[in-house]
């Protein structure tokens, strides 16, 4: 399952910041999505429920960001942004677009409990 990698990447992440910063235990994760980035929300939710027990994480609530799919169209010479299953401009309606965003998952934030 494609989102079990990504959970088992963001607690990774995750560990290695409690390691550094000495934190045993996270209260809450905020998450960037983008909107093009085909994950599935709730199987990520379910995924890193399963892995995070019995670690640092474990029933820490997830927040997602969701973050819009840009794209820099050469007609227009700007950037815009686009729709889901779309990928056209919306303005002049070329598909000569160069994606910029909408395909990312970050990290935003994490809460701890000192
Ligand atoms: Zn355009």
């Amino acid at each position: 399952m494609h989102e079990l990698s990504l959970a088992q990447n963001i607690m990774d992440i995750v560990e290695e910041q409690c390691r550094k910063n000495n934190v045993n235990k996270v209260t809450a994760l905020w998450l960037e999505l983008g909107v093009l980035s085909c994950v599935e929300q709730s199987a990520l939710e379910f995924c890193f429920e399963m892995i995070t027990k019995d670690t640092v994480a474990e029933n820490c609530q997830i927040h997602f960001i969701p973050i819009p799919a840009l794209a820099y169209c050469w007609q227009c010479q700007k950037q815009v942004e686009i729709q889901i299953n779309h990928n056209a401009c919306p303005h002049c309606n070329s598909t000569h677009l160069q994606h910029r965003m909408g395909n990312e998952l970050r990290i935003r934030e994490i809460e701890v409990k000192v």
